[in-house]
């Protein structure tokens, strides 16, 4: 078997599936109000279409999934892509990013039908705040999601928090508390310059080392090792007896390009080989033609850039996230 690596030798292991665009959230940092000019249903890939795309790629070496989106629990019927994606030989983990609403309903299933792990992002711990970052109320309470994603089954469950000075930055230590009382992995993660929310960065950003500093103030904080499974680009610590870790992410102040070794499959097909920039493959269409993928995962991954320019704030032509699934 030839394991796919890109042009600098690192190996591909991780691909993000977006499978919606769509979202019941509009996160301040992520899109506008009104939303974004959403994807037409038919270049959206089916569900049979994405487990294709896996299908082809595991053989060379994909090892684990990441379902995100938009908002991928929106999307009808979740689990029975799980389901789908989980019996692809060679898929050992799979895992759903997710904005938490409706995991209390939907942990269970989505556990059952073979979903390894979860990230759930959650900005505040108040609900009224958790409802004017959002700009949408639809009573998301983030411990409950959390508690139920660890009954499920589910491991590890990470929570994941923007930090924006002024907006949320006050809940860095009711945050990094969570990690005394629950097994959960709390990581903040650095406010990046996207699309038409990109003015937010300069004046809300609030680097890691700061954020370590103020968890700090609760007690001994010492480096620790990430969960079991899934360790990323987050560099982990640990509060003296706490069954949780808290941890950084920091594209801003800290690249870790390096040992990157993800790409994104989009909605709509593209097969995208780096966060920022524009390097990307059309999938779906070759895909819908019954043409082999094969040789453009190859084409994909000679254009993978060693690093990306973000450090530059230069954002490539991302709208969101959203588009590309974070
Ligand atoms: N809707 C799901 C969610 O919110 O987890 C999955 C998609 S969302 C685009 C994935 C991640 O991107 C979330 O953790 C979100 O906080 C993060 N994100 C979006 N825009 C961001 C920005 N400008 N800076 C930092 N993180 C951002
Ligand atoms: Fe939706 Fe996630 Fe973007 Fe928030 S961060 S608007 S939940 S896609």
């Amino acid at each position: 078997m030839t394991v796919l690596r890109d042009q600098h030798g690192r190996s591909i292991e991780y691909l993000r599936i977006s499978i919606t665009d769509r979202c019941n959230f509009r996160c301040v940092y992520c899109m506008p109000e009104q939303g974004l000019p959403w994807l037409p249903k038919q270049e959206i890939l089916s569900y049979e279409e994405i487990v294709g795309i896996v299908r082809e790629l595991a053989p060379l070496g994909l090892r684990r999934l990441r379902l995100t989106g938009g908002e991928p629990t929106i999307r009808p019927d979740l689990a029975s892509l799980v389901a789908q994606l989980k019996a692809v030989p060679g898929i050992e983990d799979l895992a759903l990013s997710t904005n938490g609403v409706k995991l209390p309903q939907m942990a269970a299933a989505l556990r059952a039908a073979g979903l390894d792990r979860v990230n759930i992002s959650a900005d505040s711990l108040r609900p009224e705040r958790i409802a004017a970052i959002a700009r949408r109320d639809l009573g998301f309470a983030p411990v409950t999601a959390a508690r139920a994603a660890l009954e499920a089954g589910l491991d590890p469950v990470k929570l994941n928090v923007v930090v924006m000075r002024g907006i949320n930055d006050d809940e860095v230590t009711d945050f990094a508390r969570l990690t005394l009382d629950f097994p959960v992995h709390v990581r903040f993660i650095e406010l990046m310059p996207v699309g038409e929310m990109a003015h937010l960065t300069d004046a809300h950003i609030v680097p890691s080392d700061e954020v370590l500093a103020r968890v700090a103030t609760l007690g001994a904080l010492a480096p620790a090792e990430g969960p079991r499974r899934g360790n990323g680009p987050a560099r982990y610590h640990r509060l003296a007896g706490a069954p949780g870790t808290v941890g950084v992410i920091t594209p801003m102040t800290h690249t870790y390009c390096g040992s990157c070794n993800r790409v994104r499959l989009t909605a709509d097909g593209r097969l995208r080989t780096c966060l920022y920039g524009d390097h990307e493959v059309n999938l779906r269409d070759p895909l819908r033609a019954g043409e082999p993928l094969e040789p453009l995962f190859r084409q994909a991954l000679a254009g993978k850039p060693l690093a990306h320019d973000l450090l530059q704030l230069r954002v490539g032509g991302l709208k969101a996230l959203s588009q590309v699934g974070g």
